[in-house]
């Protein structure tokens, strides 16, 4: 699921915001002021950011500006007033990739977000498509969160869909356990790397002919696992 954070000092503009995009399947973190949002952008891992650039303590140009120099390569949607045609290129200079003029239609920024996770790759959602794969002894329906092993249909919990289907869609390449652990349980969950490792086993369980001789979800020690299919 992508997760967007949303800096944005009208609060009005802000809970409208996160109502659609929570409508729209996205998860959404908020701050309704620069030295937060600032904060927020660098101690957390978004997919996108919606910064508005007037903002009380650090204006969206400067969190933008502090974020690329520290190495934050999240997409930034801006948000300017209208006329601030100026400011609109500086954004774009300092490093947001994209901006949009308030006031917006709602479709517009819909399309803008869609526009830049399709383009970052982002927008992997268990049941966004129909696809049913043939992963060792289990055959997995991802959309319906079915499994079958020999037509008898195997018990898997939500998380361990999602976790197969991530390694799934990252077939033959390493996925780190941090990337499995933002993505399928979000960053704000507390989980060890332990808990991951745990979830591993059970799928192993049920994937492998021998769980304890893994062909299929492969160690990558030190760093995380790798699907081969
Ligand atoms: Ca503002």
């Amino acid at each position: 699921m992508s997760r967007i954070l949303i800096v944005e000092d009208e609060k009005h503009m802000l809970q409208g915001l996160k109502d659609n995009l929570e409508f729209e399947g996205y998860e959404v973190d908020v701050a309704y002021e620069g030295q937060s949002g600032l904060e927020k952008l660098l101690n957390n891992r978004y997919n996108l950011v919606i910064l508005d650039v007037m903002l009380p303590n650090i204006s969206g140009f400067d969190i933008c500006k502090t974020a690329r120099k520290e190495g934050v390569n999240t997409p930034i949607i801006l948000l300017t007033a209208k006329g601030e045609e100026i400011d609109k290129v500086v954004g774009l200079e300092l490093g947001a990739d994209d901006y949009i003029t308030k006031p917006f239609s709602l479709r517009e920024l819909l399309a803008r977000i869609k526009a830049i996770l399709r383009r970052t790759g982002k927008t992997d959602q268990i049941g966004s498509k129909t696809q049913i794969a043939s992963i060792g002894k289990l055959s997995v329906n991802f959309k319906n969160y079915e499994a079958f092993t020999d037509e008898k249909a195997v018990k898997m919990s939500h998380k361990e869909f999602e976790i197969l289907y991530y390694l799934f869609n990252n077939v033959n390449n390493t996925v780190h356990r941090d990337d499995l652990m933002s993505k399928v349980w979000g960053i704000d969950y507390d989980i060890t790397t332990r808990t991951v490792d745990n979830f591993i086993l059970k799928l192993r369980q049920k994937i492998e002919d021998d769980p304890n001789n893994p062909r299929i979800i492969h160690t990558v020690h030190g760093v995380g696992y790798k699907m081969v299919l």
